[in-house]
Parts: structure tokens; sequence; C-alpha cells
């Protein structure tokens, strides 16, 4: 045997730079489902599902192909458990002359195949993934002498470099003379409610996949989330089918509602691709394609597109960048010394809170919530409480199908909880809980009361807002973003900020939940 390409449950696509040079004749395809990666942190059922269906699905497009695998099934016998044990055994039984792969997307993984390689004394060849608009070098190249970093400039310079929704008469400028419409993109529904939302795609497991929902469902038993509503496209033919659905039919409103929040209703007008995106069953340049095409036939309103384009071209990329150039020492930040234990009905939804247990429950039944669910409801409330980050990014990287660290990690880690001192957002995103109560009815429909700050029926949300002021006041008064909010803290007199500490107390030592 020639050459091995390993291939990665995150890297499910046929035109990947490992298979550049691939012949047949001598090299093979390797893939394995092991247990570690379900286990190294408490992998979701629905997450688990989605990894090994795609992987599956993908092993079956490899040999429709023409490309040997060798295929290592989660329940075979001889299964050893973790990728770098499972890549050992297959090299000693194999005797490949090298190994092939497209760059991993975690840190961890990477350090387990180069580990591999080493013992084995085999060169390991890691291409560039091309799957990204911007290589590592790239990014790392941006970033190289600026005294801070903002996702707005590198989100502008890709718009140029790749000529996406630039003014036709002038190449320097935005189309429609903006770069961001974020101003418009912060409606809620108001008392009627969504209305009639196009229905989200969905696909019913077919006879691979719901081999793999049994298993996942005997084997990971005792993990959170159920499968009984397993939809999510497997295949790049349903991946492509869902974004051409999303484009047609919520596309054009997407931009409108992308914060607001209904009770019950988790898909609203998003696109629901992250999962196909990471997996790489889509490419972004397809997906940022059909958004531009559908405005540029007058199907969807500008700002509607930039908004999703931003998501893609900006936000992900941008992530990426920051997670290459600042692991491994980026997984242990915690900027603000946060320590508390994650409160265990994250893992349930069992709390009073409306706000919390609409996001909860609806992310452990299908392994979904959107950015603003997870930024201003999960993360916030995680945020205030004062969480360990890294508990918080066990967490977000356990129950989301489209949980991959080197997406997770920044967006938890740094926008959510601040833990990277304001590597990737310039302030700490608090609020009470009456910004829940502007993007959403929830609060109706709930014990506690947004307004309120202290007393029985005071929202936790509101309480810990003021919670952290008092307790980072001195950190946040320099920050010039931060300035009404410390302001506002110097209305309250002695006795209302003790108030405030014996609530948040009750709330920490879990008597208000
Ligand atoms: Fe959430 Fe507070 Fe509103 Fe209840 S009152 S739904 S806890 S924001």
């Amino acid at each position: 045997l020639r050459t091995l390409v390993i291939v990665l449950g995150d890297q499910l696509d046929l035109d990947a730079s490992a298979f550049d040079g691939f012949d047949p004749r001598t090299d093979t395809v390797w893939m394995a489902e092991v247990a570690e990666e379900s286990t190294h942190v408490w992998s979701s059922q629905p997450r688990t599902a989605m990894f090994l269906a795609a992987m599956r699905h993908f092993a079956l497009a490899l040999q429709g192909a023409g490309r040997p695998l060798r295929y290592m099934r989660l329940d075979a016998p001889d299964n050893q458990g973790s990728l770098a044990a499972q890549l050992h055994a297959d090299i000693v039984r194999l005797r490949p002359a090298r190994l092939v792969m497209t760059a991993p997307g975690d840190w961890r993984v990477l350090k387990a195949i180069q580990g591999v390689a080493q013992t084995c004394a085999l060169p390991l060849d890691i291409r560039d993934d091309r799957h990204f608009y911007t290589t590592v070098r790239e990014f790392a190249a941006h970033a190289r002498g600026r005294k801070s970093l903002r996702m707005e400039y590198f989100y502008r310079e890709q718009r140029k470099r790749h000529r996406v929704l630039m003014d036709p008469q002038d190449d320097a400028q935005p189309l429609g003379g903006q770069w961001n419409f974020d101003a418009d993109n912060r409606e809620a529904f108001g008392a009627a409610g969504p209305g009639m939302v196009p229905p989200r795609s969905m696909f019913a497991p077919d006879a691979v996949t719901r081999e793999v929902l049994e298993l996942v469902a005997q084997r990971f038993a005792s993990h959170p989330g159920s499968l009984a509503q397993f939809a999510w496209p497997v295949t790049r033919a349903q991946a492509l089918q869902a974004l051409h659905t999303f484009v047609d039919e919520r596309l054009s409103l997407f931009g409108r509602y992308q914060d607001a929040m209904w009770p019950g209703n988790p898909w609203l007008y998003h696109a629901h691709l992250s999962a196909a995106l990471n997996l790489k069953l889509l490419n972004p340049r397809e997906v940022v394609e059909a958004a531009v095409a559908a405005h540029d036939a007058g199907r969807a309103p500008l700002s509607s597109v930039e908004g999703f384009v931003r998501q893609i071209l900006g936000w992900r990329e941008y992530v990426r960048g920051i997670y290459w150039t600042q692991m491994p020492g980026y997984l242990s930040r915690n900027m603000l010394g946060a320590t508390a234990d994650l409160p265990g009905w994250y893992w349930t939804g069992d709390t009073d809170m409306a706000c919390l247990r609409d996001a909860l429950t609806q992310t452990l039944t299908h392994g979904y919530a959107n950015h603003i669910q997870r930024l201003m409801v999960t993360g916030l409330y995680a945020l205030m409480f004062g969480v360990e980050p890294q508990q918080v990014h066990a967490w977000y990287l356990s129950v989301y199908v489209d949980a991959v660290e080197w997406v997770e990690l920044p967006n938890t880690l740094g926008m959510g909880q601040y833990a990277d001192g304001g590597l990737m957002g310039s302030k700490p995103y608090i609020a009470t809980g009456k910004y829940i109560e502007r993007m959403s009815p929830h609060c109706q429909g709930c014990r506690y009361d947004p307004a309120q700050r202290t007393g029985d029926r005071a929202c936790p949300f509101t309480t810990l807002y003021w919670d952290f002021l008092m307790r980072h006041e001195t950190l946040l008064a320099k920050n010039p973003r931060m300035a009404l909010q410390v302001k506002n803290l110097a209305r309250l007199d002695d006795a209302q900020r003790q108030s405030v500490v014996d609530r948040a107390d009750a709330i920490r030592r879990g008597a208000v939940s």
C-alpha cells in the first residue's frame, strides 16, 4: 500500500485536498467510528448520530467513486476505541508507505494523528483545507501587526478579495453603499407571531441512518438528547436540497428576524445549514453564491443576503483563524476568573425560566438552537452566573449537531463568555431579562418578571446582570463600550446592591432556577 488517506468525520468532501493524486490501484481511504469522539465530551445522541450517519453515507459515496476504503465501524469487535489507537492498529495491518490528510479542524485530533505518524515513523502529508476561503496563514498575515482584531475589517477584506456583494461600478465599494445592515436585522415578530413560516427541510432516516440511530441509542443510552425527531441532511444531495429550500423559501426574511425568538418554534427563518457545512457536505462558496444569486434575481433583499453572507464569509472564517492562531492556549483562557459549575439543568431543560427551558428543550431534542438563543439565552446566563468557561465550552461541544471545536470554541469561550479578554468581542455580551422580553414573548409565560432585579419574582437574568456589573465593575469601567452600563450601576445604593448580592447568591445556591 502506497498511501493511506485519512478522512475524519468532519471531512466528508470527495473533492478535499487529501484526494489530490489519489490512485485507487495503490491508495486506500481510512475512516473510523470511535467511541472516544463521543465521550471526550459527553456528546449528545443527536450529535453522535449526525456524524455517524453522515460518515456511513460518505463511505457509500467513496465506494461509488471507486476509492478503496478501510472503514472501522463503532460496533466492530476489534474497534480500538480512539482515533490514535485505531489508526495505529490499521497502519500495522495495512503497512502504508505514507499518510495523507486534509488539515484537521481540531487541535486535539491533529496532535493525536501526528503522534501516531511519529510512533510509526511514517511521513504525514497534511494539506491545506481548501473548503475555507482563507488559509490559516492568510489569517495570520491579516492579524499580524494589528493592535486589535475585529471581525468587521476582516469581513470587508474578504468581500473585496472574493468580490462578493461589491458595487459593479466600483469594486472597492460594497453593493448598496453599506457594508452592514445589522440595524435592519433586529426585528421581533410582534404579537401576531411568526405566522406561516415555511417548514424546514426534513429527511426521513433511510436504512443506513436507522441503523445508526439504533446503535447510538443502545451504545450511548446514558448520553443526553433524544433521536425521535432526527431529520438532518446526512448526504451531499440532501444538504444541497436543504440549501435550495432555504434560499427559495426563507432567505428573504432571514435577516429581518435573525435575532427573534418564538416559543416552541426552533426553526423560524434560519438556514439550519451549519452542520452540513461543518461536516463539509456543503462548500461555503456554493452557499454564498446561492444567496447572492437570489438577490441578483430579485428574490431576497440585500439586507437579508448580506446578513447571511456575513455569517459564512465573515464569522465562520474569522473564528477558524482565531482558533488556529490561538491554540492550544486558547482552550484554558478564563479572563473573568469564573469558577462556578454549570447548573445541572442545562442537561435536562428542567428550569422555571421559560426562555431557557425552551432553548434547552429544543437543543436536547434536535441538537439545534439559533445563534441568538446560544449567545443571548444559554450563553448569557452562563456568563452572568459565572460558570467556568471550560464547562460551558464542553456543554456546547456536546449538544449541537454542528459543534466542531474550531468553530464552537471561539464562539463559546470568546464571544459568549468573554474568557479571551476581548479577542472575539470588544465587550462582554450582557443584558437583563428585558432584552429577551423585547425579542420574544417568553416572559409572558414565565413565573419571573424581567423588570424586577430583586424579590421573589425577580428574573434571574436581571438579578445576575446587576451582580455581574458589580463583580466586574473595575474591569468594565476601563471599557468605553461598557461606560453607560457601569454608570447606571452608580445609581444603586448600598442596600440595593446588597439585595442583588443576596438574590444572586440564592440563584447560585440553586434556590432559584
Ligand atoms: Fe427568561 Fe426572565 Fe423572561 Fe423568564 S422573565 S422568560 S427567565 S427573561
